[in-house]
């Protein structure tokens, strides 16, 4: 042990981190145990993973088993490994220098009121092994390395030294010094308690050193012999001997004497009877491969059977993990651990879960997969996708049942409608499913959502379809004009105000045979008795000089101009293509900044204006319109009906000066205001004129194109 010591400076992140644990004051220290065997477990699980391909990886110690010693003399804890190790470069890289992004976001959900037992699901747990210890040395060996100490008091620095007797074939040795008030933690009823609860369903033998003091008596002279005959039965001399026994002297000792007390049941829970299994042991079992710190919100446990033999628990987690939208390269897939006939072989197997499914936990154990599968040939395995298809039927089954509680089915639906909307769009195969476990508000869901079954209950045979509109927000949608005259016949519709229901309703198109109708979109058919299309076809002819006029005005801003049915009060609405983007659609793609602009030239929303010809302004424009074609109010009138539009139909103002400035001229009529007067005005006097006011104003007018 002559070797130098180097010293690291932990990273700024990990350093705050450590304060934190250190300093902030929490009861339930006890995690750190569970924290420190799942890391163990997962060291084990790389190493027997590796062993599949070179069983020569288990030759330094071939036995894999997680040991605790707990050391009342010395105050210590140890936890040991027999799994893969670290290397120098590891310690150093792993335990202190590279942060990662769950380090900050830890602290950030600590400081928003999080629990510092949630510690495993940002993946910083080892850190909590400073909630018990003051100073923690971890001995480690890697079969591509020498053995290594890592030792830390905390405070800002850790040592590397080299180690040459630690005894260590492959693995990991933590040595945990104990805080003074820490010693339950080297009591065997506590652990064994502990391991129990947090524990019980880690995949390798956990071991604890156990030291048990028997008082025995011995005969003052023969006590070596008779400790080795002890055993042996002798049953014929018996009676003789305990004749002998009684005539010596005899004296009472202490003896000490060591044992490893296996603790956890090593029965892989899938492989029990899911009637036999209890729901505390789900629970147990579910935060073992979670990190979750509260239990599932629902779990399915099957075995399939037939041309292909594999058994699985799916859970479906209470709330969405802290980093599910984020993407990234390093992003975790999924969360199913894959095993081979008990034999874990790995996590995040992408073949394993759609997108839209990686939130759900779980594991699968296929009897059929070879065991040295690599993730080469995963890509191309049959069993696998015939395994994938499984578990998504599955995982729907398991949402569906959820839906039987309405209070749990709301929790789950809030955390997780946007994955499945996402399996909407994804999942051509069980869209139909999925779209039973959609819930959406609507003109008549209150202040609950509905189902679409339920909204088929409530329609009646006249309706067309389904009717939807998308949105900023329920506000918004709720109080839009294209709801006017669906509202008025009584057709309920469905308010879509997640971004991704634009993507998910272009998949959706119909449910149990109705049509999926958007309200803001062309060809939307609401007249539907004889006397609403004939006093349609009137309105239409009444109106068709001022549409053509309007159309002339407008120009390109608008495909065409045509008679509203959707209107009941408003003038007029900008209707989108029926397959172009909806004006939402535009919304959400111009906030995307790195979108490709030659697509939104192709998909930009084409718009049709719709005119209301009951609305008195419509009215009266059409007169003044047929009484002077060339009247100039009449063409400043027709852009601010535009502009007005393009806000209550969700589009946002190509040119926000322009409209004020018409705008301001209607306030200075209001005012009767006459720029004439006004010349000392400065302000007023840069805005255009006052249509009626100004010969000017013509061209001010044809700026605005
Ligand atoms: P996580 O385990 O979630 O990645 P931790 O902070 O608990 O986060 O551990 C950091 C890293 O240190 C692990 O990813 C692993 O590479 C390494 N590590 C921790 N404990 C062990 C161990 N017992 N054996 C081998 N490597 C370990």
């Amino acid at each position: 042990m002559s070797a130098e010591a180097e010293s690291y400076a932990f990273s700024a992140d990990i350093n705050q981190l450590l304060s934190l644990i250190i300093n902030t004051f929490y009861s339930n220290k006890e995690i750190f145990l569970r924290e420190l065997i799942s890391n163990a477990s997962d060291a084990l699980d790389k190493i027997r993973y590796q062993s599949l391909t070179d069983s020569s990886v288990l030759d330094a110690e071939p036995e894999l088993q997680i040991k605790l010693i707990p050391d009342k003399a010395n105050n210590t804890l140890t936890i040991e490994d027999t799994g893969i190790g670290m290397t120098k470069a590891d310690l150093v890289n792993n335990l202190g220098t590279i942060a990662k992004s769950g380090t900050k976001a830890f602290m950030e959900a600590l400081s928003a009121g999080a629990d510092i037992s949630m510690i495993g699901q940002f993946g910083v747990g080892f850190y909590s092994a400073y909630l018990v210890a003051d100073r923690v040395e971890v001995v480690s060996k890697n079969n591509d390395d020498e053995c290594y100490i890592w030792s830390s008091e905390a405070g800002g620095s850790f040592t590397v030294t080299k180690c040459e007797d630690s005894g260590i074939g492959r693995g990991t040795r933590l040595i945990l010094h104990m805080k003074e008030d820490m010693s339950e933690y080297l009591e065997e009823k506590r652990i064994t308690d502990l391991v129990k609860k947090h524990s019980e369903f880690i995949g390798f033998p956990i071991k604890l050193y156990t030291e048990k003091t028997e008082e025995k008596e011995v005969t003052d002279d023969e006590d070596e012999e008779e400790e080795g005959d002890d055993d042996k039965p002798k049953v014929e001399e018996v009676d003789d001997e305990e004749d002998a026994k009684k005539e010596k002297k005899t004296k009472k000792i202490k003896e000490v004497t060591h044992d490893w007390k296996h603790l956890n049941n090593m029965k892989p829970i899938w492989m029990r009877k899911p009637d036999d299994v209890t729901h505390d042991e789900y629970v147990s079992f579910y935060k073992s491969i979670s990190n979750d710190w509260e239990e599932h919100a629902a779990v399915k446990h099957f075995s399939v059977e037939g041309q292909l033999e594999f058994k699985a628990i799916l859970f479906a987690p209470k709330r969405a993990p802290f980093d599910m939208f984020e993407g990234g390269a390093k992003k975790k897939w999924n969360h199913i651990k894959l095993y081979v006939r008990r034999v874990f072989i790995m996590d995040n197997c992408e073949e394993l879960m759609p997108e839209w499914l990686q939130f759900v936990k779980g594991v699968v154990d296929s009897e059929d997969l070879p065991l040295n599968i690599s993730r080469e040939t995963l890509q191309q395995n049959k069993i696998l996708r015939v395994i994938k298809k499984n578990l998504v039927k599955k995982c729907i089954e398991m949402f569906t049942d959820l839906t039987e509680n309405e209070d749990s089915y709301k929790k789950f639906y809030e955390a997780f409608s946007k994955n499945l909307k996402l399996g909407i769009h994804e999942d051509s195969t069980n869209r139909a499913k999925i779209a039973k476990l959609l819930r959406y508000y609507s003109t008549k869901s209150g202040d609950e959502m509905t189902s679409l079954d339920d909204y088929v209950s409530r329609m009646d045979d006249k309706q067309p379809g389904i009717y939807y509109i998308t949105g900023e927000s329920k506000r918004a949608v709720e109080t839009s004009p294209f709801l006017e005259r669906l509202k008025k016949k009584g057709y309920e519709v469905i308010f879509m105000t997640d971004p991704i229901d634009e993507y998910a309703v272009q998949q959706l198109k119909e449910y149990e045979g109705k049509k999926l109708l958007s309200a803001t979109k062309e060809g939307l058919e609401i007249a539907d008795d004889e006397d609403e299309k004939k006093a349609f076809e009137e309105a239409k002819a009444k109106c068709e000089g001022l549409c053509k006029l309007m159309k002339e005005v407008l120009d390109d801003k608008v495909e065409k101009v045509v008679i509203s049915s959707r209107l009941a009060d408003s003038p007029c609405v900008l209707v989108t293509g029926e397959y172009g983007w909806s004006a939402n659609m535009e919304r959400i793609m111009k906030a995307q900044a790195l979108r490709d602009a030659s697509q939104s030239a192709y998909m930009t929303s084409k718009k049709t204006m719709e005119i209301n010809p009951q609305n008195a302004i419509i009215v009266a424009l059409r007169d003044k319109a047929e009484a002077d074609q060339s009247d100039k109010t009449v063409k400043d009138l027709i852009w601010l009906l535009y502009d007005t539009s393009l806000l209550t139909s969700g589009f946002s103002l190509d040119e926000p000066s322009t409209f004020a400035s018409r705008i301001h001229r209607l306030v200075k009529l209001g005012l009767s205001i006459d720029d004439a007067d006004d010349d000392d005005d400065a302000e007023l006097d840069d805005m255009p004129a006052a249509v009626e006011d100004d010969d000017n104003d013509e061209s001010a007018m044809e700026q605005v194109d």
